[in-house]
């Protein structure tokens, strides 16, 4: 490698992206300083400590650990030997507002499902699972999408040429990336509001808004791997911490980065706590706001396209512990239950419970749950600036309607529940620092949707707000597309380890997994 090697790499940000980053260039051997904000990693895929819980803050279902996922090549390029999870079976229930049922598997039961509750279905998912295959496979080749130089134009040509040869993909393809994935849908209502539900999460929008190429990837995520880890979702950001570190990089939290300026041909970051860095090579995981806010000479493009706030969701949160003797055995852990009316504000809910086994998530007697909806988080702020006690009144009203909706299709739940912390957009800018608490990217309508990621020479943004979007496993891709950019102009690549992460379930009941400060 070239000397340029040698110089300090700092990440603003212990998200996944800015941690996938920063474990992959250090397992290729550069030096990489993150600078966290918070007391924990993994911002909206962060487990933080509550009276003797461990919650997960945002993300809770965590996909990509099948052989050969997104997770997996995380693992190989961070130096990550092992995750320790289990994978869950079903990945997830989704209950509609009519009683319908739907278990969703990763194995062959799947199309029994679909052909019992939605016989005329069928094509559409040999549709989506050959599309989303295809996609990923894409996704996997970590292109770099806006290509600078002839070289890096050589590359993607390359990738996509290996590509088609490989996968042999229609040329209407193409198409699909401005085609609403409910072209494909068949005309059932029921069948279209379970897409509905299951996009909203996955890709920020229903099947009219969002393309098809990504709706059939997103729709995917359920089939890909999907496991409980122990710890909870934060083991994945603690993981790449302690990879970080081993390797000879460094990770310092409560340091929240307040300016970054040029100082020549090197950036210089100072933190509200006093540290002053400078180096060569800067990549932030932050929001195109987030940036904004730090960058007083950023340039002016990037001012006027972030003047306006952004266009999306925030999220309104519970955080409950329930008695896990009133939780029947065997409930699977990930539920999606919806209430009439439209989607998000409290009548569709994800509630997702710490597993059976994980006895290291909350105190003897008690389950950790995270149930989430989403909402206009402009309305928050309205209310939080304006009226005290009419914000106030909207928690307790947005806890009981969430409550309800999620009572409709777990009848012991009222029984169980034994706390509750409720959570506003308000909550998530201070937890995740992402202004007005605008969480999960942009809602997937084209694939333009998403910003550059080289922003200036030496400054690269990374997270979910640049392709392929939000989820963790696309923010890993994220991270490790500029961390292979990076080493590929000092003229190395990522480092591989021979072997995907083993996964190793805790043994026994109830044991400690792991203490993190
Ligand atoms: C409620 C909710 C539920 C979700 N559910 C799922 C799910 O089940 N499965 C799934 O795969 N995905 C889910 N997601 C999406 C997923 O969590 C996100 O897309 C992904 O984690 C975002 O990662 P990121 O790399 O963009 O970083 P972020 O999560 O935005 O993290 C950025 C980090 O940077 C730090 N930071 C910010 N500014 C500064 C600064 N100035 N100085 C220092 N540090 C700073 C923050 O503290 C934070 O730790 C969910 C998201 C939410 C909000």
């Amino acid at each position: 490698m070239t000397s340029q090697s040698t110089r300090r790499i700092v990440v603003i940000g212990a998200g996944i992206a800015g941690l996938a980053a920063g474990a992959a260039l250090s397992h290729a051997g550069l030096p990489v300083t993150v600078l966290e904000a918070h007391i924990y990693p993994g911002g909206c895929a962060a487990s933080f400590r509550y009276q003797g819980h461990w919650y997960d803050a945002g993300a809770t279902l965590v996909a990509g650990l099948a052989p050969g996922g997104p997770l997996q090549l995380l693992g190989r390029t961070a130096g990550i030997e092992s995750w320790p999870a289990r994978l869950c079976d079903p990945t997830m229930v989704v209950h509609l507002e009519d009683g319908t049922i739907v278990p969703r598997y990763a194995d062959e039961r799947r199309w029994e499902t679909y052909r019992s509750l939605f016989p005329t279905s069928l094509p559409f998912w040999t549709w989506q699972e050959k599309t989303a295959r295809l996609l990923w496979d894409f996704a996997l080749r970590l292109p770099e999408l806006r290509p600078r130089s002839l070289g890096s134009l050589r590359d993607l040509v390359a990738a996509t040429a290996r590509w088609f040869l490989a996968a042999h993909p229609s040329p209407a393809i193409v198409l699909d990336l401005w085609r609403p994935l409910a072209r494909y849908l068949p005309d059932d209502p029921i069948f279209r509001r379970f897409i509905d539900a299951q996009l909203l999460i996955a890709a920020q929008g229903v099947a009219t808004d969002i393309f098809a190429l990504y709706g059939a990837a997103a729709l995917d995520l359920p089939n890909a791997g999907v496991a409980e880890l122990a710890g909870g979702t934060g083991t994945i950001a603690r993981l790449l911490v302690e990879a970080i570190q081993r390797q000879g990089g460094s990770v310092h939290f409560r340091q929240e980065v307040e300016t970054i300026e040029r100082a020549g041909t090197s950036w210089r970051i100072r933190t509200r706590q006093g540290l002053v860095l400078e180096s060569s090579l800067l990549i932030a995981n932050l929001t195109p706001w987030g940036l904004a806010r730090i960058w007083p000479e950023a340039p002016k493009w990037l001012r006027s396209r972030t003047e306006r706030p952004p266009r999306g969701w925030g999220a309104f949160m519970l955080y409950v512990s329930l008695d896990s003797s009133a939780i029947p055995r065997g409930t699977p852990v990930h539920q999606q239950i919806l209430a009439p009316g439209q989607l998000g504000e409290g009548r569709s809910v994800f509630l997702s419970l710490s597993p059976e086994w994980d006895g290291s998530r909350a105190p003897a007697g008690r389950r950790a749950a995270t149930m989430s909806t989403h909402t206009r988080y402009e309305h928050w702020w309205r209310l939080a600036e304006t009226d005290r006690t009419a914000y106030e009144a909207e928690i307790a009203r947005y806890t009981e309607r969430m409550l309800d909706t999620a009572a409709r299709a777990l009848p012991w739940l009222p029984g169980a529940i034994r706390a509750v912390l409720p959570s506003t957009p308000l909550a998530f800018q201070r937890f995740a620092r992402r202004p007005w608490g605008w969480v999960g990217g942009f809602p997937q309508r084209h694939p333009f949707v998403g910003w550059p990621t080289e922003i200036v020479p030496g400054l690269y943004l990374v997270g979910d707000s640049v392709f392929p979007g939000q989820s963790i496993p696309a923010t890993a891709l994220a991270g490790l597309r500029v961390a292979r950019r990076i080493l590929r102009d000092l003229g190395a690549d990522l480092v591989l380890a021979p072997q995907e992460p083993s996964m190793h379930p805790p043994v026994g009941d109830g044991e400690p997994v792991m203490a993190y400060r």
